[in-house]
């Protein structure tokens, strides 16, 4: 029974082009002064006060018939009629009642319900908001040229009063709670889109590691640390796979793809976090070693060489071998990016030239 209440409170507007938060702020206020009304018939009935009931419970109805108006599909109509609705009732109440009994607490989950089911600009809600304090303004000086048309006791005011200060903070609070709820739930979601797209944008599809761009990113970071005076050295390494067009050729691309992802899964399971690694090319990758000095780099590629040996690609029924060129420089942090990487191309370059299968540092 309250599952199904809070489901057609939440229920979603079946026209496309209308906003679903808009409604449940419409019928969670509407209910909220429906319960108001109720409460104020109950109490002015136990004090005896007969003459309001009939307002009170027009009142009721008509809030009644906004929650009904946000089924109807049409948005607009139903904030139009909610808005006007609670202002028309709050100036007659006020005009019947007074001013001490609180009901111009209202204005602020008028103008609290204006801002969170309104779409338009800032401009815009600030002349709303405006309107609501000449509103506010207004009745008060209405209500010092004209006495109330009830007077009621000074124990029945303060019971109005009280009920009054109640059901504005409820009303503002469950406006609040929903639109917050929604709103956060969308900064959650934007977050989470960012991140997937930069994600996305930064690493290559094929093998996992990051991609030339965000490897040229990270480096502008660590010249700028290296500035900052926070590290001293790093090491550089462009490796090339040998006779790869070979593979390609001689076993297909696809095979070529598998020898991809299986060296870069053997160069991130012994690089950890000692470096990082990217897909500068087709099938040369670029190695940033964190803190290492040439001969430190030097021995961690021995080492990375010797196990690429030992390896045994399988694809189908073949087995597969590769070795890998690479050339090696301290990087250079004053002369940048570009002639470090040139740097370690050449040398690259004089190991293919002196036979391949070598790092030259
Ligand atoms: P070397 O020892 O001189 O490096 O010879 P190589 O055959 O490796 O050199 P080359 O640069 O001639 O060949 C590289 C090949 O890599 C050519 C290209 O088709 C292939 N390649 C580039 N990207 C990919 C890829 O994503 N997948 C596959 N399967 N092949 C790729
Ligand atoms: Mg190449
Ligand atoms: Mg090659």
């Amino acid at each position: 029974m309250i599952q199904r209440f809070i489901a057609m409170i939440f229920k979603d507007v079946e026209n496309e082009n209308e906003t679903k938060k808009v409604s449940v702020i419409l019928r969670l206020n509407a209910l909220i002064m429906c319960v108001y009304f109720l409460c104020l018939l109950g109490i002015f009935f136990v004090v005896g006060e007969r003459t309001p009931l009939v307002m009170l419970l027009m009142c009721f109805s008509v809030y009644g018939l906004a929650f009904y108006t946000t089924y109807m599909n049409d948005t607009k109509l139903a904030v139009y009629f909610s808005v006007l609705f609670t202002a028309i009732w709050i100036f007659i109440f006020i005009r019947q009642f007074g001013w001490d009994c609180g009901i111009q607490h209202f204005i602020f989950v008028l103008l609290v319900l204006g801002f969170t089911i309104s779409y338009r600009r800032l401009p815009w809600k600030l002349l709303m908001s405006a309107a609501a304090c000449l509103f506010r303004l207004a009745l008060y000086s209405f209500t010092r040229q004209y006495e109330p048309r009830y007077v009621l006791g000074s124990e029945v005011s303060a019971v109005y009063q009280i009920a009054n200060t109640i059901f504005v903070f409820i009303g503002i609070t469950g406006i609040l709670a929903v639109f917050t709820k929604d709103s956060m739930e969308m900064e959650q979601k934007l977050i989470q889109y960012n991140e997937k797209l930069h994600r996305l944008a930064s690493i290559d599809p094929l093998t996992g590691l990051l991609n030339r761009r965000s490897m040229r990113e990270f480096l502008e970071k660590k010249i700028r640390a290296y500035q900052n005076g926070h590290i001293e050295s790093m090491s550089i390494a462009l490796g090339d796979i040998d006779f790869f067009k070979h593979i390609n050729d001689t076993y297909g691309h696809e095979c070529g793809d598998v020898v991809l992802k299986r060296l870069s899964s053997l160069f991130l399971s012994n690089i950890e976090n000692k470096g990082t690694i990217s897909r500068w090319g087709g099938e040369e990758f670029l190695f940033a070693f964190h803190h290492m000095n040439g001969d430190e780099a030097m021995m961690f590629l021995n080492d990375l060489n010797r196990k690429m040996k030992r390896m045994e690609i399988h694809y189908n029924e073949h087995v597969i071998k590769v070795t890998m060129t690479f050339g090696l420089s301290e990087f250079d942090f004053e002369r940048g990016i570009d002639y470090s990487v040139n740097d370690v191309d050449k040398k690259l370059y004089r190991g293919k030239e002196a036979g391949r299968d070598r790092t030259i540092y």
